[in-house]
């Protein structure tokens, strides 16, 4: 029999509180469809779906022919299923990592340090910074997503310190009006005073802010019933409120961009882009790491300081924070996700109901295909047998291997791919 290379996964599932519940969450939706054995609970949170080798949630090999239990342990013995490029790249490791996140409630207010920062911060504080690793990640909508990323146009930015008195006494009338006299001919005068304005926000002290907050959510509660509160946010601070009471994260939402993505509309989160995912189901894909510099909207260890220290204050609009999709040039049914850096890259594949047999081509490097609608039978050369395929299936594909996919359902497929172009 020749090797086995391609083969199906179950992964690992994270419960953090943060998910959707039950049969609400995307990721139990995949879960029970991809394994009818698993059981959901309607009232556990199913957060995220990690579809990789990570220590903490390494997938296990479905295939009782393949002596390794685990994705991670068998790369580790077939280090030539990466690629020679990636393989070479990456040290022998899966670079990535693939996931479906639900979100029912915001997650922390964050940014990912590039490698130098990453391993300084590693080196110094490992407890808090458990890689030296960077973390770029990439999320795709599967439902309406909402997201706090980058910082807004200044125009906006001014314009919510005018409408809300209790940011702008955190914040200082100094720092508030170098902001509103900096001008867009002079960009780092412009990052420089937005560098002081959120710093000392972020800074404010306990007491101070939790009061302001307070009377913010009151003000903003006793409003008249249907009157527009978009001038300060209204609905969004009051929903952030009631996740996340009393904490500073609620007033980040004055700087930086509500970004709304459709299914398939993608953003890519870079070095030192602040961002905050709020709500809706994604898949998402990074770099193999867990270095996340916190500073609001979680329980978890928060540190003010290197965040206001490492964010990049570049204003921009929140349209500019769609990062787009391009349909290959090889098959029209596939459309590529390219972030500017190495470690990944995403494609979508959508099959259309004409199309009854689909091959999903060879790359040179590993990857990772979930199915997210239709069904099919794959085979492969390099598969112990014909594998059937269902909306929550995934399967591990070693670099320079093919697989056809008979389809058997009416509507064609949509498929997510996770792989490394380099
Ligand atoms: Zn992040």
């Amino acid at each position: 029999m020749a090797e086995i290379r391609v083969f199906p996964l179950s992964c690992a599932v994270q419960n953090y509180s943060w998910g959707k519940v039950g049969l609400e969450s995307e990721v139990a939706k995949l879960l029970s469809s991809g394994d009818p054995l698993v059981q959901i609970q309607p009232d556990r949170p199913y957060a995220e779906l990690w579809m990789g080798a990570h220590p903490r949630g390494d997938a296990i090999i479905r295939d009782n022919r393949i002596p390794q239990k685990t994705l991670g342990q068998w790369i580790a013995d077939n280090p030539a299923c990466l690629g020679t490029k990636v393989k070479d790249t990456f040290q022998g490791q899966l670079p990535f990592l693939f996931k479906v996140l639900s979100v029912d409630t915001a997650l922390s207010i964050q940014a990912h340090p590039n490698k130098e920062l990453a391993a300084k911060l590693h080196a110094q504080f490992p407890e808090h910074y458990p890689d030296a690793n960077h973390k770029p990640e990439m999320a795709i909508a599967l439902t309406p997503f909402e997201g706090l990323c980058g910082f807004r146009p200044v125009e906006e930015i001014v314009s919510f310190l005018q409408n809300v008195p209790e940011l702008r006494a955190l914040i200082g009338e100094v720092a508030v009006e170098q902001l509103e006299r900096s001008g867009s001919d002079d960009p780092r005068g412009v990052s420089a005073a937005l560098r002081v304005c959120f710093t000392r926000l972020m800074k404010s002290e306990k007491k101070f802010f939790v009061d302001q907050l307070n009377m913010l959510v009151k003000r903003i509660s006793q409003e008249e019933e249907g009157k527009d509160t978009s001038g300060s946010n209204g609905e969004l601070l009051l929903r952030l409120h009631s996740q996340y009471p009393g904490d500073i994260g609620c007033f980040t939402i004055y700087f930086l961009n509500l970004v709304k993505l459709e299914p398939g509309e993608a953003m890519f989160l870079g070095a030192n882009e602040p961002h905050a995912y709020l709500r809706g189901d994604c898949v998402e894909c990074m770099a193999c790491s867990d270095n996340t510099v916190r500073a609001g909207l979680t329980p978890k260890f928060i540190d003010v300081l290197t965040l206001c220290e490492m964010l990049n204050y570049t204003p921009a609009p929140s349209s500019s924070k769609i990062f787009p999709a391009v349909q290959s040039q090889l098959d029209p049914n596939v459309y590529v996700y390219d972030p500017p850096v190495p470690d990944f890259a995403i494609m979508r594949i959508e099959i259309p109901a004409s199309i009854k047999l689909y091959l999903i081509s060879a790359i040179d490097s590993a990857s990772i295909l979930l199915v997210i609608q239709g069904t099919a039978v794959g085979t492969s050369t390099a598969a112990a047998s014909e594998m059937s395929l269902c909306r929550g299936s995934v399967l591990f594909i070693s670099a320079n291997e093919s697989i056809s996919l008979h389809l058997s359902s009416p509507d064609g497929m949509l498929l997510f791919r996770a792989c490394c172009l380099l």
